[in-house]
């Protein structure tokens, strides 16, 4: 009698141990951002062209992003949530098609992850707050950080000084 409730004390451990490790492993991205965003309403907001990029980790076509040649002053932000990313002082023209920045505005806007899709060993970086897709960074910078923050136009929106003032 006495085994046959230690057995079945066992079992319910290793029971709840299993439990456990697939609660971890089902965990998906989204939990580790505090201002993660539903596919559901980011598919109501975004155009699909943004969808797939910021939600699909796709890549826009090089050289046809609104901002791969944009200058202006201000203020880039995710396209998702609206959180800054990039100082327009950070931009630079890396003559790659895509948006290029030198640092984020601050050290906790951007997250980066190691990605090792399509053959190729690269660092992803999303938006630190909602986990949207932004593009990658390379450690080729011209400048004296030596990074290079490769970003889709379809990730971020701009805001303009003068808007802000
Ligand atoms: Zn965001």
């Amino acid at each position: 009698m006495k085994t046959k409730k230690l057995i079945l004390l066992l079992m319910t451990f290793s029971l709840l141990a299993c439990q456990g490790q697939t609660n971890q492993n089902s965990m998906s991205d989204s939990t580790l951002f505090p201002g993660a965003i539903s596919k559901e309403e980011l598919k109501k907001n975004l155009s699909p062209e943004q969808y797939y990029v910021i939600v699909e980790k796709g890549t826009e076509r090089p050289h046809t992003g609104e901002f791969n040649l944009h200058f202006e002053e201000g203020i880039y932000t995710c396209a998702a949530c609206g959180s800054e990313l990039f100082d327009s002082d950070s931009k630079f023209d890396a003559h790659c098609g895509w948006p290029s920045f030198d640092q984020a505005k601050a050290n906790d806007k951007i997250v980066e992850k190691k990605d090792v899709s399509h053959g190729m060993i690269r660092t992803e970086i999303m938006c630190a707050n909602c986990g949207g897709h932004l593009g990658h960074v390379f450690n080729d910078g011209p400048t004296s950080t030596g990074l290079r923050y490769c970003v889709n136009s379809l990730s971020i929106d701009f805001k303009s000084e003068e808007k802000e003032e």
